[in-house]
């Protein structure tokens, strides 16, 4: 199956080409040719699996067949605007009126949504893509509004805002997108996407895509969307087969921070996320990986969006090698030089911990997901097995073994054992890390452990 042949229009094929996608993933193959047709959809397909084109292109799609059919001597809404306003005549008030809305739980998402319209429609000249966003200035906000752009990919408490001051108007809406759907519910965005969707027209193309379609989520999809084509692509049990997921135990905490930063010095690693369970301990860890010589940054919701936007283009440039984030701040990051991620706190929640292994082995590379665990958390790791029906085999570095053993066996491997089939939930592949004293491809060899905070244990939930 090529792009062609789903239907989609020369200008996106083209702009696909360039971006280097060969041939649709398996979510764009079911729902670009639904969705063109109009059809609405519930989606539950795992991240990185390229779920941003498969809502993104067909709806491009429609603008680049308005395109087409556009007349030369005719205006668009935005012309008339601007002439108007060239003849002397006093600018009405006019609120925006886009013709879709994509809307994302985070900023990161939405700016990455919006980074990923702009480069499928390069090619078509009347698509505005603008991202309304908390923490964003209004004022600039305004002025982006002002232009009356066609597409809105926006998060959905600012985006309220806007709607209650006046400044946007859904009745000329076509198409609403809700990305991660399950993960605005989590964050109590429930009232607001109510809200929202009353305000769009009934007549609107309804796409929602979701982690899990099941519970809350599920209902909710179904109340919004007309007959929708129901795609699953991934069930929890088979997500992430291209991401080996290892459980180390740990003693204390100065036990995990050496461990931490052997696993940092491993020579298979480009990039890495470490997961900590507060924005504190997030800004202290990345400090004493600086001060061990790693190229680390922060990553969380104190930080300005000036910030959390600079932060992730040095991770995108790779300037950054380890962020250092919270659940939140980090979800929706995709950049496909992580191959590690780093649980250095287990997530509150098992639907965390998948949304944070898929930071890593994006755009079908393979991937590492690491959970540095208390013998105390051996509770949690179950249920995070039971969520993903998936096991995860307990490794034991030389020179870093736990001196106590786990309350309940898991079996831990020998040192450096890896052997294609251990892995049971995962894919076989290389064992290529855990080489003590490797020396590193990247210069990072400098500094020893970073600090011992004092061998205090933490448990699940200290947050
Ligand atoms: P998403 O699930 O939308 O976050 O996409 C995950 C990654 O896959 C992004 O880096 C996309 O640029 C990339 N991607 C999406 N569709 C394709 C495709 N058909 N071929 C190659 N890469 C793709």
């Amino acid at each position: 199956m090529t792009f062609e042949t789903l239907g989609l229009h020369s200008s996106i094929v083209k702009a696909l080409t360039e971006a280097g996608y060969t041939k649709p993933t398996p979510v764009q193959e079911q729902a670009v040719p639904a969705a063109l047709q109009g059809r609405d959809l519930m989606v539950s397909s795992q991240t990185g699996s390229g779920k941003t084109a498969a809502f993104m292109l067909p709806a491009l799609n429609k603008f680049a067949l308005a395109e087409q059919a556009f007349q030369p001597g005719l205006k668009t809404p935005n012309q008339e605007r601007q002439s108007a306003r060239s003849r002397g005549e006093r600018p009405r008030f006019q609120p925006a009126q886009p013709k879709m809305l994509v809307l994302t739980p985070t900023r990161e998402l939405a700016l990455q949504v919006t980074t990923a319209t702009t480069k499928y429609g390069t090619y078509l000249r009347r698509v505005r893509t603008v991202s309304i966003l908390g923490g964003m200035p209004y004022p600039k906000q305004m002025q982006l509004l002002a232009k009356n752009p066609e597409i809105l990919v926006a998060t959905p408490g600012r985006l309220i805002d806007h709607m209650e001051s006046g400044k946007i108007d859904f009745s000329q809406l076509e198409i609403l997108v809700l990305d991660e759907a399950d993960r605005m519910l989590d964050m109590g965005f429930i009232e607001d996407i109510e809200k929202i969707v009353a305000a769009t027209p009934e007549s609107r193309q309804t796409m929602l895509f979701s982690a899990t379609l099941d519970g809350v989520v599920g209902s909710m999809a179904k109340r919004i969307t007309r007959d929708p084509l129901v795609i699953q692509i991934a069930s929890a049990a088979s997500r992430h087969e291209n991401i080996q997921q290892r459980v180390h135990f740990v003693d204390d905490l100065s036990h995990k921070n050496r461990l931490l930063d052997h696993l940092l010095r491993d020579t298979s690693l480009d990039q890495a996320v470490v997961f900590t369970a507060t924005k504190r301990d997030a800004d202290t860890i990345a400090d004493r990986l600086n001060i061990a010589g790693f190229a680390a940054a922060a990553l969380h919701g104190d930080m300005h969006q000036g910030a959390r936007n600079r932060t992730l283009d040095a991770l995108r440039r790779g300037h950054v090698r380890v962020l250092v984030a919270t659940d939140v701040a980090a979800r929706g990051i995709d950049v496909p030089g992580i191959t590690h991620v780093v649980n250095y706190d287990l997530p509150k929640f098992p639907e965390d911990y998948v949304h944070r292994i898929g930071r890593t082995g994006r755009a079908g590379r393979n991937g590492l997901a690491i959970s540095l665990v208390n013998h105390s958390e051996n509770i949690n790791i179950k249920r995070i097995e039971r969520f993903t029906k998936q096991l995860i085999p307990v490794d034991v570095i030389e020179g870093y073994e736990p001196k106590k053993t786990a309350s309940a066996p898991r079996s831990p491997r020998k040192p450096g054992g890896w052997k294609p089939g251990d892995n049971r939930g995962g894919k076989p592949g290389q064992r290529s890390f855990s080489k003590p004293g490797a020396p590193r491809k990247d210069g990072y060899n400098k500094g020893s452990h970073f600090g011992d905070n004092g061998g205090g244990r933490r448990s699940y939930g200290d947050r």
